[in-house]
Order: C-alpha cells, then structure tokens, then sequence
C-alpha cells in the first residue's frame, strides 16, 4: 500500500505525484524542457536506500525529460526488501 508518492527533484523540492494508470501526474507543475502539464513515468524501479520506498528515474511522459526520482514510500513491516524476501518465499541464507 502506497502512503505517500512524490517527485524528489534535484533543486530540493519535493511536489507530490497522484500517480495513475500510465503516468502520474504533478498538479501545478510544467515539464522544464517541453512546457506541458507535467505527468511523469518511472523507469528503472528499485527499492530505497532507506528499504521503505520504491525509487524510479522520472521521465516527462510528452518529451522524456529527465525530471528527477518518484518516490513512493509503502507500508512495510520489515522493510521492502524482507517483506519482499518473506512474500514470495526466497531461500535465505544466514
Ligand atoms: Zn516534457
């Protein structure tokens, strides 16, 4: 479940994302390079450095700008990557 999904950009603000089927969108916000009503799509997704969110590159959905990192930050118990380890049964080895 997501809590919180938002654009982590590289000028330290930090605008939400109503995230949505094909692109999620930035209410406000115009894409710096072509102009448009800024929607985003993520490429590349991982998990944080911080084990408590999901991380992609975020790109312009018109132009493919480069426009920062959409951060979606989920409730987890044990952090993403051990919820992940006991959801789908990986073999652990101490
Ligand atoms: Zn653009």
């Amino acid at each position: 479940m997501i809590k919180a999904c938002y654009l982590m950009r590289s000028d330290g603000s930090r605008p939400p994302i109503i995230p949505g089927d094909a692109a999620g969108e930035v209410p406000g916000e115009k894409c710096p390079y072509c102009g448009v009503a800024l929607l985003v799509q993520g490429d590349g997704r991982r998990i944080a450095a911080d084990d408590h969110a999901y991380e992609a590159d975020a790109y312009c959905a018109s132009c493919r700008g480069f426009c920062g990192v959409i951060r979606a930050e989920v409730s987890t118990l044990f952090g993403l990557t051990e919820d992940r380890a006991v959801l789908y049964g990986r073999l652990r080895v101490y």
